[in-house]
């Protein structure tokens, strides 16, 4: 997808700090880290949000999940916990317009969000 930064990212077209990658994913870290920990797992496939997934798209989200299980045991989060956060549309916050999940980890989050 043309302009897209995560596209740009995933297709090694921009510079990125890759923490995790395999054939559907990429992992790296926040430009603008909002914990200690701060990552995001992107699929190669441009999808704009949570709500354009199609069905087909089911197996994209449960790697997501999985990967999830490596990162935080790579960042020894378990024990303490960590955030996941999937910002959707204008009102959820999303900048980006590809999907992504932020992990957060490092610190005691708050509630309710911002
Ligand atoms: P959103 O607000 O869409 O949920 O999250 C987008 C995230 O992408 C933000 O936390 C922002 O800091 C991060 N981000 C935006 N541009 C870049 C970039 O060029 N490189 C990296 N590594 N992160 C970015
Ligand atoms: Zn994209």
């Amino acid at each position: 997808m043309a302009d897209c930064i995560f596209c740009e990212i995933v297709n090694n077209r921009m510079k990125s700090d890759i923490v995790y990658q395999d054939e559907d994913l990429v992992v790296f870290n926040d430009i603008t880290p909002q914990a200690p920990v701060h990552t995001l797992i992107v699929p190669r496939k441009h999808i704009e949000s949570l709500h354009d997934m199609k069905p087909e798209d089911a197996d994209i989200m449960s790697h997501m999940v999985r990967i999830v299980k490596i990162i935080t045991e790579k960042y020894r989060l378990k024990e303490d916990g960590y955030r996941l956060v999937v910002n959707c549309g204008i009102n959820g916050g999303q900048t980006v317009p590809h999907l992504h999940l932020h992990i957060l980890g490092g610190r005691r989050m708050t509630w309710p969000p911002g």
